[in-house]
């Protein structure tokens, strides 16, 4: 079998959280595409529908909408049993729901350190560990965690401490789990982005007007575009990536090589 044949992925079973949209729905769609029935897992279920409908019509696989808040340990667990229940098996999973809030340290409330961390950082934790446990029992399966470029800089104009620490963490974490896992036929791995162009970014009022700054600062002089995550997450997903385990995979158009 030739290496394009092997990177497919026919057959697989993967949850995408924040799949409803942006990077998640892109990803998705090539997990699709490279022939893997999907569960798309969002807060927002009537994006996630859609979505599942589209990816449904365009690649003919078996697709799941799921409703479920990753930062709630209840609904991340009911919903690793729906898709086990449905698909029968978990191959792979792609933790990468995530939010982010710019506002200076000194005026950040409690509340607002707390949903960014619970999100992106324990939401990251616990859809790792109910997808962990699932591939333990089976002996296989590869995780996917989205970490960020402000895992490794600090992102300026705009402060946002707690993203770029719940970012690192997610680092950290994945290393962590990856070395438990190393020896029961689990990998875990994390993707970090440079700026991309999603509603995060592209229709946020904060981020929106830093664009043209981000781009005069960026070694190509663009952002990236969601489809240019897609490579990277199959071969995470599939089986040309058996040694590949506790790596991050930094995709940022070289913004962080200087
Ligand atoms: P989007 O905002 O476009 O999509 C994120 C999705 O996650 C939304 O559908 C959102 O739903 C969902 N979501 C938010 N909170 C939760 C939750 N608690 N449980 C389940 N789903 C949730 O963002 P992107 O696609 O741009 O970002 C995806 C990931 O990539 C994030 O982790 C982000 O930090 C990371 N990233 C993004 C970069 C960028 O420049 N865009 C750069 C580097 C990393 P809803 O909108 O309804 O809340």
């Amino acid at each position: 079998m030739g290496i394009i044949e092997k990177m497919r992925l026919d057959g697989k079973k993967i949850f995408v959280t924040g799949g409803a949209r942006g990077i998640g729905k892109s990803v998705a769609a090539a997990f699709a595409e490279a022939g893997a029935d999907i569960a798309i897992v969002d807060v927002d279920i009537a994006e996630a529908k859609k979505t599942a409908d589209e990816l449904a019509d365009a690649y003919g696989n078996r697709m799941l909408a799921i409703k479920a808040d990753v930062t709630i340990p209840e609904e991340v667990h009911s919903m690793t049993e729906q898709v086990v229940g449905t698909f029968g098996r978990l191959d792979a999973a792609f933790c990468n729901a995530g939010i982010c809030m710019n506002i200076p340290a000194e005026e950040m409330t409690f509340e607002q350190w707390k949903k960014v961390i619970d999100i992106n950082l324990t939401g990251v934790f616990l859809t790792a560990q109910a997808a962990g446990r699932v591939m333990l029992r089976q002996g296989f399966g590869s995780i996917i965690n989205t970490a960020s470029m402000s895992a490794h800089i600090v992102n300026v104009p705009q402060p946002q401490c707690a993203y770029n620490a719940s970012k690192a963490g997610v680092i950290q974490l994945t290393k962590s789990l990856a070395v438990e896992w190393a020896k029961r036929g689990v990998r875990v791995n994390s993707i970090s982005p440079g700026y991309i162009g999603t509603e995060l970014t592209l229709n946020s009022p904060s981020l929106k007007p830093l664009i043209e700054q981000w781009n005069d600062m960026a070694p190509m002089g663009r952002m990236g575009r969601p489809e240019e995550l897609q490579s990277i997450c199959v071969y995470l997903a599939g089986d040309t990536s058996t040694f590949t385990t506790g790596s991050d995979f930094v995709i940022d158009g070289a913004f962080t090589c200087f």
